[in-house]
């Protein structure tokens, strides 16, 4: 290797990699040398152990050594291909391994000579083979040792990553470590040169768990410490408004139709805190299904009209929009208080009459879709923006609403229930209330996972509430039938229900039908004329009917738990006992220990927990979207107790220095400002 080379060179620096090459390794984002360094593998192949020929099995990644008997050419079965066979031996018996396509093979081997053959075991035929294996042509030289597999960029292989790597580790005696000493010696962290270089050619095990622990705590503990100064920098923001303390809200509370848990009223309190501070609201409200977070924000409301302002609030579907027209409608007509709703399916007229309203300051709380991001809606003077069910926005809508105002307070509502020790990772640049508490005399759903034979007695037990004068949602996962997916359609089992179900009154209800129809459905679900509901997922979120206290959800296999757990609370709404019927007809355990989750467990924040650890967090929340570093080795479900230790780490750091000034910070808030985007506007 040339003797100048730098971390921070080109990689094209390193031999072997020429104008092609490094164009490749560029789009995998490796641009430098120390890009390279963490670069890391996704897997390691073990190869101290050679491994005795009669003792493989099929699936195995294995090293063995073994004499060759005899090599055979041929031509594959299917196709023109070329074919390599060779018999090979150790003491303990023979094996096949194949090499397609690679004629020249023949000319590297020798028969009779002894070599080490790396590779997956498949079988083939009517034994076990070993599939175009790598070769260590002089195995008594080698030392036996735990290689690293990369991710592969399309054009580049295996060794030339390993080769590659080995020469960028010559330099990672140049790395900074970065992390404070005391640090690092309270918490027994390895130090970084020695993490990298075991990350890629670890010695050992145990030395690959060390490199594994230090460079985990890395990025849980720089991406905490980056989301603390974004925090910060909203805490600090002065220059919003000061709502008004004389707006009485025990006058609100007052009038309405029950009494605040003391959750609520505690939640209340700190969003009035901080509407009556300098600094711009930025809080969410997380609170299990049917907790009453509606009350929460229209408390909120009440307080930001009351001190001369308007409110926007942002709802996913039009369903619920117009739902909660209708309930802060009757909970602000008695004060004078003037509430609009926008959707996209307003008509002309109306929407223009609206916007006039709005620009001129008549009406004071605008309900809608995201419609009321639409360019033409403009405010006189907006001062609070309320968005529901947060998880079904982007931070980009939420933000083009709030552009709407000056500096206007946010308050976020979302019943998705992130495990409190995701929460801040996530929503790091908001504060967070929960509503920990259910109004009082709500009992437990009480559920059932059954398959399709327990249909016939599920439907009784309906047949029985609807007698006693309740309601009931059936639902499915498709509106129409499909070749392709096996699964049930609304369409389907709403001729079926009518059937069953003759003397009742049943509803069809999905997001394909016009809006007027939706609504004409929902009142009349809503106003008692409707008996069952046989719906899509259209009616997941936020609907409200207290008197429905059965629901029936078909192929609860092709939902996630937290959207069966949100689904399920739209019963269980009044006093009354209410039942969750799960028919699943998957037979896996992944299926049966997802029901049994959600049987025994009534606890949003519990199930959101244990649907993390079944699914993981890739598929629980999108984290590229919400603009934080990537993590390459943590991962937020397993690492629950490094986020606990790295939390501490990041508060008492924080408090000693917080604006990291101190010299033996430097190196740190250099690399937190390369790992963090967005820092810059966050004042450090
Ligand atoms: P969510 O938190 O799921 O949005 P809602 O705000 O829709 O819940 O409230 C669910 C139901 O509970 C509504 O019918 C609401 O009127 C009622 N409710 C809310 N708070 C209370 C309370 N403190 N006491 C009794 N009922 C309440
Ligand atoms: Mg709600």
């Amino acid at each position: 290797m040339v003797k100048n080379i730098k971390l921070e060179d080109d990689v094209i620096a390193l031999k072997g990699i020429g104008p092609k090459k490094s164009h490749i390794l560029n789009k995998s984002g490796i641009h430098i040398i120390k890009d390279l360094l963490y670069y890391y593998p996704r897997d390691y192949e073990d190869r101290r152990n050679i491994r005795s020929v009669a003792s493989l099995r099929e699936g195995e990644s294995v090293l063995i050594r073994a004499k060759i008997k005899s090599m055979t050419k041929g031509r594959y079965r299917y196709g023109n291909k070329h074919v390599l066979r060779l018999l090979v031996q150790d003491d303990t018996g023979e094996i096949e391994i194949i090499f397609f396509h690679s004629p020249y093979m023949e000319r590297l081997l020798f028969k009779d000579a002894s070599y080490g053959f790396y590779g997956k075991i498949s079988a083939l035929g009517v034994g076990l083979a070993m599939v175009h294996p790598e070769i260590d042509r002089d195995p008594d030289k080698s030392t036996p040792s735990i290689l690293p597999v990369y991710p592969l960029p399309g054009g580049i292989t295996q060794n030339e990553l390993r080769k590659w790597q080995r020469e960028a580790l010559l330099l990672a005696p140049g790395l900074v470590d970065y992390i404070p000493e005391d640090m690092r010696v309270k918490n027994r962290l390895c130090g970084l040169e020695y993490a990298i270089r075991h990350i890629h050619f670890p010695k050992d095990i145990r030395r690959l768990k060390e490199a594994r622990y230090r460079l985990i705590f890395d990025e849980l503990f720089l991406l905490q410490l980056g989301l603390s100064f974004v925090k910060q920098k909203y805490a600090s923001a002065e220059h919003g408004i000061v709502f008004c303390e004389k707006a009485d809200l025990e006058l609100f509370i007052d009038k309405l139709p029950f009494a605040l848990t003391r959750a609520q009223k505690r939640v209340i309190k700190e969003i009035e805190d901080d509407m009556e501070s300098r600094k711009v609201m930025n809080r969410l409200v997380q609170g299990d299904v049917g907790s009453g977070k509606t009350a929460v924000a229209a408390a909120a409301i009440y307080k930001a009209v009351k001190s001369g302002w308007q409110v926007a609030m942002m709802v996913p579907t039009e369903i619920l929009a117009r739902q909660h027209y209708e309930v802060l409608s009757g909970f602000f007509s008695p004060f004078g208080i003037k509430t609009g709703f926008l959707s996209g399916n307003l008509r002309r007229g109306e929407r223009q009459e609206l916007i006039k309203a709005l620009a001129d300051g008549s009406v004071d709380v605008l309900t809608g879709t995201h419609a009321v991001i639409s360019p033409d809606v403009k405010f006189l003077k907006l001062g609070l923006v309320v968005t529901d069910e947060q998880h079904r926005f982007g931070v980009n809508q939420r933000n083009l609403l709030s552009d709407k105002g000056k500096n206007p307070d946010v308050l976020v509502m979302t019943a998705t229930p992130i495990p409190r020790s995701l929460a801040h990772i996530l929503y790091g640049d908001l504060d967070m209330s929960v509503i920990d508490e259910m109004p009082p005399g709500r009992k437990p759903i009480i559920t059932k996972s059954v398959d399709s034979k327990g249909r016939k007695a599920s439907y009784e037990m309906m047949r029985r509430e609807v007698y006693k004068g309740r309601q009931a949602y059936v639902v499915a996962p498709l509106i129409d039938e499909s070749d392709s997916l096996d699964a049930r359609s609304v369409k389907e089992l709403y001729e079926e229900i009518k059937k069953i179900f003759s003397d009742c009154a049943v509803g069809l209800l999905h997001g394909e039908m016009k809006q007027e129809e939706k609504e004409q459905i929902m009142d009349g679900f809503r106003g008692g004329n409707i008996n069952i509901l046989v719906s899509t997922l259209v009616i997941e979120v936020g609907i409200n009917v207290p008197n429905a206290t059965f629901m029936l959800i078909e192929n609860a296999e092709r939902f996630g738990l937290a959207a069966l757990h949100q689904l399920r609370g739209r019963v269980g709404r009044g006093d009354a006992q209410s039942f969750c019927i799960l028919v699943t007809e998957g037979k896996s355990d992944l299926a049966k220990e997802r029901a049994l989750v959600l049987e025994n467990e009534s606890d949003g924040f519990r199930i959101a927990e244990k649907d993390l650890l079944l699914r993981g967090p890739g598929e629980f929340f999108g984290v590229k979207q919400h603009g934080i570093p990537e993590l390459d080795l943590a991962d937020l479900s397993k690492h629950i107790s490094v986020l606990d230790v790295v939390s501490k780490e990041v508060f008492m750091l924080l408090k000693k220095d917080p604006l990291l000034e101190d010299m033996e910070h430097k190196n740190l808030k250099q690399k937190l400002h390369k790992s963090f985007i967005n820092l810059e506007n966050a004042g450090i």
